[in-house]
C-alpha cells in the first residue's frame, strides 16, 4: 500500500507545482493521466471565434471558498490590443491568467472570449487560443529542440532557430557543444531564470495563439536582457490579443490600456497618462517605482 502511495502522492505534488506555474497542460494531462478538475461541459463544442477579446464580467473567485480573491472584477481586453493588468503584490493577477487558462471556474459571473463562455466550450480549444509566459517556466527534461517546439512538434530546424533568434537565445544555444540537442531540466543542462524564460518565449512563438498571456514574463531578468526581450515581446504580441502583467510598470507604458488590481476589483483603468492624470493608485505606485529606479541607476552610475 506505501508503495503504491507515495508515487501517488509526488504526482498530487508535481501536479500542483505545475498548475501553480501555468505550465501549458495539454501535454501533462496526458502525460500524467490526471484527471483535471474542470471538466467540458456534455457536447460542449470547440471556441470558435475571429475577434478575440477576452472580458471578464463580475467575476468571483476563491482558491478557498472562506476567502474571496476576485470579488466582482470586470475588465475587457479588446481583440488585437495590448491590455496590462498591474497591481500589489496578491492582489489576484496571476488568478485571472489561470482563470483564463481555466485551470479553474468562476464561483460567480463569466469570462468570455468573443462574446462564448469558456465554460460552454472545450477547454482544448480554449488552450489552443491562448500562449502563455508564465512567471517560472517549467521544462521537460528534453532537448532545447523539443522544449521550444512541442507546442508544434512539426515545425522545422529553421523555424525553431526563428523563434530562438525572436526570443534573444540562439547565440547561447549555438555555443553549447550540443546545440539544440542539449538535454536541459533537472537531468540536463540547468538554465538560469532568464534562460528559462526565453525558451517559453521561443516556445510561445512556435505555438504562434491568437491571444498571449504574459504573467511577468520578464521579471527575472536583468534590466538590459529585459529591455532587448521586451522588443521581441513586443513584435510577437503586435496583432493579437494580448494580456500583459506586468511588476515593472515602466514596461507597460504603451499598452491600449492599463487595468489596476486592487482588494479584488478593478480599482482604475486607462492609460498610462491618463491614470497618472487621476493621482490615484496607479500615480502612486508609479511615484514609488520611479524613485527606486532612480536610486538604483545612481548607484549603478
Ligand atoms: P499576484 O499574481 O497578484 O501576486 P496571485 O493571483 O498569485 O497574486 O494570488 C492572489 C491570492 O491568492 C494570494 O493571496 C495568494 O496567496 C492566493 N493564492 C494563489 N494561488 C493559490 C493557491 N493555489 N491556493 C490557495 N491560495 C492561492
Ligand atoms: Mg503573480
Amino acid at each position: 500500500m506505501m508503495q503504491l502511495y507515495q508515487p501517488l502522492n509526488i504526482l498530487g505534488f508535481a501536479y500542483r507545482e505545475i498548475k501553480q506555474s501555468l505550465i501549458d497542460m495539454e501535454k501533462m494531462f496526458d502525460l500524467l493521466k490526471i484527471e483535471p478538475e474542470v471538466k467540458d461541459a456534455p457536447g460542449a463544442q470547440d471556441l470558435d471565434v475571429d475577434a478575440c477579446s477576452v472580458r471578464f464580467d463580475d467575476v468571483h473567485f476563491g482558491y478557498d471558498p472562506r476567502r474571496a480573491v476576485l470579488k466582482g472584477l470586470s475588465f475587457e481586453a479588446e481583440a488585437g490590443k495590448k491590455t496590462a493588468i498591474v497591481g500589489p503584490s496578491g492582489a489576484g493577477k496571476s488568478t485571472i491568467a489561470r482563470l483564463i487558462f481555466r485551470f479553474y471556474d468562476v464561483t460567480q459571473g463569466a469570462i468570455t472570449i468573443g462574446g462564448t463562455d469558456i465554460r460552454d466550450v472545450t477547454q482544448d480549444s480554449v488552450r489552443r487560443n491562448l500562449g502563455v509566459v508564465p512567471q517560472d517556466t517549467v521544462l521537460f527534461n528534453d532537448t532545447i529542440s523539443y522544449n521550444i517546439s512541442y507546442p508544434r512538434p512539426e515545425a522545422t530546424k529553421d523555424e525553431i532557430e526563428r523563434a530562438a533568434q525572436m526570443a534573444q537565445i540562439h547565440e547561447f544555444v549555438s555555443r553549447l557543444p550540443d546545440g539544440y540537442e542539449t538535454l536541459v531540466g533537472e537531468r540536463g543542462l540547468k538554465l538560469s531564470g532568464g534562460e528559462k524564460q526565453r525558451v517559453a518565449i521561443a516556445r510561445t512563438i512556435i505555438k504562434n495563439p491568437p491571444i498571449l498571456i504574459l504573467d511577468e514574463a520578464t521579471s527575472a531578468l536583468d534590466s538590459e536582457t529585459e529591455a532587448e526581450i521586451l522588443t521581441s515581446l513586443n513584435a510577437l504580441a503586435s496583432g493579437r490579443t494580448s494580456i500583459v502583467i506586468a511588476h515593472r510598470l515602466s514596461t507597460i507604458i504603451d499598452a491600449d490600456k492599463i487595468v489596476v488590481v486592487d482588494g479584488g476589483v478593478v480599482a482604475e483603468e486607462g492609460t498610462h497618462e491618463e491614470l497618472l492624470g487621476k493621482g490615484g493608485l496607479y500615480a502612486r505606485l508609479w511615484k514609488q517605482q520611479s524613485s527606486t529606479r532612480a536610486r538604483e541607476e545612481f548607484e549603478q552610475a
